[in-house]
């Protein structure tokens, strides 16, 4: 019997533990998905999105539990509250697009012909969720992929072990029928082995460039379609003419919020030479405001990484650039809580540059680097020197010239004095290493769909 741990960032204690089930058993809880479906499938587009919404209503009324279970399993403070607001908002947004998404597309209706496209669901979805915002990124497949017609098996993070179970369980009270969204306590071999076997119609997989490989290695040859939103290394770009207070809050909270563990984080700033001084020192200064410490404690603004040893991948950085002439600018000793392992303090580094490992891989941490640029193309070149593309935040009064640089940026989202949003009306993909396909927004819809085509000739002479 393998046993899947979650162990905690607050003291390093097993929170939770599941026993992975066994191949045999996630066949037949796929089988029984498959069988749920057809009947999932026939119930009128506005029931499926009715009983979406009341499991998510039904999660929020649950938040007294979410709140600290999230902080136990993955270290963010109480004080944010979960992460009801984006979970609703993108849950609520595709819930308002999902009779326009799922429209049938009319080409002619005459009476020699009725010619269209209508969207079928795929089948059975797999969500594979990351722990970094654990109901976020979930939703962001779950929710449309059921309004669609599809049914869902989720199986979440290790770190996040228990969220796949709430999720399921708030949904479930909520009204779901049985076996319509399920969650798999599964580990990596027979995770890959169903989707070798042909288990799903679609997988989705949010996580690591590593971990997207491996999905991607055990779909071959099966034809599943898949959704791979990967790792990034996304910048920001301070122009001549940004306010600079207002990129810098933005700028220093999308680099460290949530420890820096978000997909769109801010991991490297270019910045102008007439505003780089003023911009580091009050970046510095916004950054030591932080209380690093317990995550229960309603003080505390800047919780442990989730996990020490995604804390050991940031020193690690950190202090080969360090070694390469990086400076630290911030005092770890403002910082106490720090005890070299999960708690980790906050870093903003300067005289960096991109031989270091630091200005390219994927740091996600509450650590960031900031260079001087002089121009646009400098920063262009700077910004696009990179093997991941999921964002660009730029700093600008200027559209048309935010705009022009956006053309050029190779991401899948460029931001004009705004970071580390997702827009549930517009599509979130990614570029590069960061994967392929895209969720939320109509085109959330239409990836967990497939076009089916209807010609019907009315008349025969
Ligand atoms: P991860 O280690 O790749 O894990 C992500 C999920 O995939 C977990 O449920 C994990 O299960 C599972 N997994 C990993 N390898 C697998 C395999 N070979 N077979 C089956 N399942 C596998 O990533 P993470 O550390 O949780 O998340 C952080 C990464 O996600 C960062 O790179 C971040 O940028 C990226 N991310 C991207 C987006 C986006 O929208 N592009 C959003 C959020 C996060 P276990 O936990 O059991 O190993």
């Amino acid at each position: 019997m393998t046993m899947i741990q979650c162990i905690s960032p607050i003291d390093g204690s097993v929170y939770a533990e599941r026993e992975a089930m066994p191949y045999e058993a996630a066949s037949q809880a796929v089988a029984r998905a498959r069988k749920a479906q057809k009947s999932w499938a026939k119930r009128p587009l506005e029931e499926r999105v009715q009983l979406v919404l009341k499991g998510v209503t039904r999660l929020n009324e649950m938040a007294a539990d979410v709140v600290p279970e999230l902080a136990w399993q993955m270290g963010r403070p109480v004080k944010y509250g979960g992460e009801f607001r984006g979970f609703n908002e993108r849950s609520n947004y595709v819930a308002s697009i999902a009779a326009d998404a799922m429209k049938p597309m009319v080409i002619e209706e005459s009476d020699r012909f009725e010619r269209r496209i209508v969207r079928e669901p795929h089948g059975v979805v797999f969500v594979i969720a990351p722990w970094n915002y654990p109901y976020m990124t979930a939703i962001n497949t779950i929710a449309p992929a059921l309004m669609a017609g599809n049914v869902v098996i989720i199986k979440h993070a290790s770190q996040t072990l228990l969220v796949g179970e709430r999720m399921v369980r708030a949904f479930t009270e909520a009204g779901m029928p049985e076996d319509v969204f399920q969650n798999l306590f599964l580990d990596h071999e027979t995770s890959a082995r169903l989707i070798a076997a042909k288990s799903f119609d679609f997988v989705n997989f949010t996580g690591s460039v590593e971990g997207g490989r491996s999905i991607e290695r055990a779909a071959a040859g099966t034809f599943t379609g898949l959704g791979l939103e990967l790792g990034g290394k996304d910048p920001g770009y301070v122009m001549e003419d940004a306010d600079l207070d207002a990129a810098v809050d933005t700028l220093m909270d999308g680099a460290t919020y949530n420890s820096g563990q978000c997909c769109c984080g801010i991991e490297r700033i270019y910045v102008h030479e007439s505003l780089y001084d003023d911009f580091v020192e009050k970046s510095v200064a916004w950054v030591s405001n932080y209380k690093l410490g317990n995550p229960l404690d309603p003080e505390t603004t800047l919780g442990p990484m989730a996990n020490k040893r995604f804390a050991a991948v940031v020193r690690a950085q950190v202090a080969d650039a360090i070694s390469k002439g990086a400076r630290a600018t911030i005092d770890p000793k403002l910082f106490p809580a720090d005890d070299g392992g999960a708690y980790l303090a906050p870093q903003i580094l300067v005289d960096v540059d991109h031989s270091m490992e630091f200005m390219t891989e994927e740091t996600f941490g509450p650590a960031v680097g900031i260079m001087k640029v002089k121009t646009d193309a400098e920063a262009l070149a700077l910004m696009n020197d990179c093997k991941y593309g999921l964002t660009a935040s730029l700093w600008t009064q200027d559209p048309e010239r935010a705009a022009a640089i956006g053309a050029e940026i190779e991401t899948g989202t460029v931001f004009m004095n705004r970071a580390d949003y997702l827009d549930p009306a517009l599509c979130w993909t990614g570029v590069k290493e960061t994967g392929r396909g895209g969720s939320l927004s109509i085109f959330g819809f239409h990836n967990l769909t497939r076009p089916k085509s209807y010609h019907l000739k009315k008349v025969t002479a």
